[in-house]
């Protein structure tokens, strides 16, 4: 069927008073926002009218979804199938300096490549594709083959995990389409990484921090080194390839807790392992760190969780910071995206108030540049973090 013709796409009004979000080009169209509607309820594609019934913007349909549109065109652009192949081939090009020197990065990171609803991380020779959207769904023929032409990859694993997904009807269970095995060894800033999609944490590895694990190399040199909540111990691998004295790595599963052993074996690299919750950690631990990485889980997921995650990450960071002698630094993190930037600076304000350390800001950290942040849409910017020293 062609998704792209005018007969086969929804036709949604929106109310009036609304046009505003649409004119500065957020992607997100919501079901409150609209009046009235026609075609295909089941369409791939909506069309998106004012309440004068002229066209403002085009995108990917979702029938059941609280985000009926994720709008790709705006006012008069024409949404063809060209328009998503040579956006997924853009997205690719941007990422071309990356292959000199590392195998894994993110291709399409949805909103930041003008691509709602869609993510495509590259691991080597496989690529990992999460969709967001009933829309995007039914588009998968064509986001397939236009990542075999720009990449041609061994495989393609749909994580198809997204808890929206559920909502809009889609399935849940994941897919490959492939030769052999959907996991890989990834090159990164000359370090070696196992990636197994099916059992890894989000598309595989944390591909978001590749700049704050070189910054942590850099900072590494002869220190005493904590990394909470390690997964794959990719910090604590970098840690280690900065010459850093030790390197602990706490995280409390223990399958983590085996990657990260695999990863510092596949490197050469020495450190040590517990399995343990990371807050009974920092309060129980008599030892002390010269650098310490705390990159919890996102403790908000929703806005209703804000106040119960900001007292999570306060503790950790307040627990944390007891560990840390005079010169110490520390990278922390939060990844909930319903986290303020000021809020988290506020909480980690109030940690070092109550641990009773004096701490200045060296540097603020976020996500890596393969994950770009669309101007029009600023929830893209989920990660957030800080560079401390303790005085
Ligand atoms: N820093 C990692 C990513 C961390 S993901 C990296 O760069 O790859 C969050 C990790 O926290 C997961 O591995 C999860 O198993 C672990 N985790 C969740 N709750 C925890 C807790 N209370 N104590 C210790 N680890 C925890």
């Amino acid at each position: 069927m062609d998704h792209f013709v005018a007969a086969n796409r929804r036709i949604l009004t929106l109310k009036s008073g609304k046009e505003r979000l649409v004119a500065n080009r957020h992607p997100w169209i919501f079901a409150g926002a609209i009046a009235r509607e026609s075609g295909p309820d089941s369409a791939a594609l909506a069309d998106l009218l004012d309440p004068q019934g002229r066209r403002i913007a085009s995108g990917f349909h979702s029938q059941h979804s609280q985000i009926r549109v994720r709008a790709l065109t705006f006012g008069d652009e024409e949404l063809t199938e060209g328009t998503i192949r040579e956006r997924i081939k853009a997205a690719i090009a941007r990422r071309s300096g990356y292959g000199e020197t590392d195998n894994a990065y993110r291709l399409i990171n949805a909103e930041g490549d003008e691509l709602s609803g869609l993510i495509v991380d590259r691991y080597d020779d496989i690529a990992v594709i999460e969709i967001a959207n009933a829309g995007v769904e039914q588009l998968r023929p064509l986001i397939i083959d236009s990542v075999q032409q720009a990449i041609a990859p061994r495989g393609i694993w749909f994580k198809n995990d997204i808890p929206a997904r559920k909502i809009e009807g889609l399935t849940m269970d994941p897919e490959w389409i492939g030769e052999g095995q959907p996991s890989a060894e990834i090159r990164e800033n000359g370090l070696r990484f196992r990636v197994d999609a099916p059992s890894g944490q989000k598309t595989g590895f944390f591909l978001d921090q590749r700049e704050n694990r070189a910054l942590t190399r850099s900072l590494a040199a002869g220190r005493r080194v904590l990394n909470l909540f390690s997964y794959s111990g990719a910090f604590g691998v970098y840690a280690a390839a900065g010459g850093a004295a030790s390197v602990e790595n706490v995280d409390s599963s223990t399958g983590a807790i085996e990657l990260a052993r695999t990863n510092h074996a596949l490197n050469g690299s020495a450190a040590t392992f517990t399995v343990a919750d990371a807050f009974d950690y920092v309060r129980k631990t008599s030892a002390r760190y010269d650098l310490l990485i705390c990159d919890p889980p996102a403790f908000a997921k929703s806005r209703g969780d804000i106040d119960r995650a900001a007292r999570g990450y306060k503790d950790i960071n307040l627990f944390a910071m007891k560990l840390l002698d005079p010169g110490a630094q520390m990278l922390t993190f939060s990844c909930s995206g319903h986290m303020s930037l000021d809020l988290f600076q506020k909480v980690i304000f109030s940690a070092a108030q109550d641990a009773g350390r004096r701490i200045s800001f060296v540097r603020r950290l976020t996500a890596a540049p393969d994950h770009p942040v669309s101007l029009f849409c600023p929830e893209g910017e989920y990660l957030k973090g800080f560079l401390l020293e303790v005085h």
